[in-house]
Parts: C-alpha cells; structure tokens; sequence
C-alpha cells in the first residue's frame, strides 16, 4: 500500500473543486539516498485543485536536513520546507506536467525531485561565517589569527559567488 497515491476517479468527476489533505512518509520510502537528507519524516500539506482536464497539486513539503558548513566545516541542519507546484494529467499536454497513470496520481517523484532540488547543498552556519584559515588552521570564528589571507579571501568570494549562482 503506498500512502502517496490518490484516486484521481473520483476527483476528476467533480472539476472545479478542491480538497486538502496532508500526506506522511518518510526519506527511505521516496527511495531518496542522500547524505543530506537522512531517513525520517517527510509531511505534505497538499491542496489538490480539479481542473476539467487534470489536477494541481500545492503546498509545502518538510523533511530534516543536515550538512556542514562549507567554510568551517561545523554541522548544520534543520527543517527543509519546499513549496510545491505542479500540475498533473490524464492525456499530458503540458511538458512539465506529471502523468496520471491507472487513474491515480503518485506524489513520490514529485515530492522527491522537490527535496532533493531544495536542500542546500552548499550551506553556511551563518551568512558572516569566518572560516577556517588556510594557513594555519585557526577556527577564525573563534578568534581571528594574524595571518594575511587577503588573496585566499578574494577566491573565496569568487566560489561564493559561483556556488550562490548553481543554487
Ligand atoms: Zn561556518
Ligand atoms: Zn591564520
């Protein structure tokens, strides 16, 4: 039995109308292996939109996310929240539209592709964040050192920069 499909039968009988519903899982389930992502809970609080030739599905799904961060390598995590918006269909006409298939939608590759496109890949412990000094290793958030980094700095930003842009 998989908590992720929803009779589309039904629904589609009544265009116009709209339910929502909020739908449980976990990281395993969507068969997402990712280091980012550890198994545990996954909620969607959907809002399901009949239209006369398909259905919109909307919300937000939450799942727990950890990393480090990039620059003194300290954990961190939290709560991912991914809004969500998507259309899906019987006979699919839009090119980013999800099929329904054997009258029932199947959420799991949506919510899937969402947290796995949303958790930060290349996350900060905080946006001012220090570092840790490449040449001689101090934590610089803890206490600055007398190092001269300028030049490394300049390239950090630089990587910064591009990393924000791949985001
Ligand atoms: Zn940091
Ligand atoms: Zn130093």
């Amino acid at each position: 039995m998989n908590e992720l499909l929803v009779n589309a039968v039904e629904l589609l009988r009544r265009p116009g109308t709209e339910r929502s519903e909020t739908f449980e899982t976990t990281i395993s389930s969507l068969g997402i292996v990712d280091a980012r992502l550890p198994d545990g809970p996954v909620s969607f609080r959907a809002r399901l939109e009949v239209l006369s030739d398909g259905i919109v599905v909307s919300g937000e799904v939450r799942a727990r996310w950890v990393g480090e961060c990039r620059r003194c390598l300290s954990p961190v995590g939290g709560e991912v929240a991914v809004p969500v918006h998507e259309l899906y269909q019987v006979r699919v006409s839009d090119p980013e539209a999800f099929p329904i298939e054997h009258d029932q939608l199947d959420l799991g590759p949506m919510l899937r592709e969402a947290l796995l496109l949303d958790t930060p890949s290349s996350p900060l412990c905080r946006a001012d964040c220090a570092g840790i000094c490449a040449l001689c290793g101090a934590d610089r958030n803890a206490a600055p050192c007398a190092c001269d980094t300028s030049v490394r700095d300049d390239r950090w930003a630089a990587l910064d920069a591009l990393r924000d842009d791949s985001r």
